[in-house]
């Protein structure tokens, strides 16, 4: 997904949002849901995406967003804490663009641990 895409709202996670297409929820809040990805790379992957059209990526962040996306990462640590992944360890991860393999246009944070992780890339 190219770094400066405009927000559809048909991507895949606003449709999930929506209930659309159906998820494996984990996690909800006001301002935020966790389900498991479709596709998972680890035992545990998870999903973490704001409610709403959040920016496509970090990139288009702006320093009004510093407060939800500090609380997404809180967010995460505590849905990993809830499946078990505090005790040996795990990776928040969040893409930004083509390079980093970016597939879907709304802002999230994926989840993932249960195993030795290895390398970042
Ligand atoms: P990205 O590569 O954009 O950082 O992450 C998008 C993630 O969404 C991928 O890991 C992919 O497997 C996951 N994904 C794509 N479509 C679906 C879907 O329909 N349901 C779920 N649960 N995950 C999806």
């Amino acid at each position: 997904m190219p770094i400066d895409a405009r927000y559809d709202p048909e991507n895949v996670f606003a449709r999930i949002l929506r209930g659309e297409i159906p998820s494996d929820r984990v996690y909800e809040d006001a301002d935020f849901v966790a389900f498991r990805d479709i596709q998972p790379a680890a035992p545990v992957h998870i999903v973490l995406v704001p409610r709403g059209e959040p920016p496509t990526s970090p990139a288009a962040l702006r320093e009004a967003d510093a407060g939800w996306v500090g609380r997404m990462v809180l967010v995460a640590s505590r849905i990993a804490a809830e499946q078990r992944l505090a005790g040996r360890g795990y990776r928040l991860v969040v893409n930004c663009g083509d390079d980093a393999g970016q597939t879907v246009g709304h802002l999230h944070l994926h989840i993932l641990g249960g195993r030795p992780l290895g390398p970042v890339a």
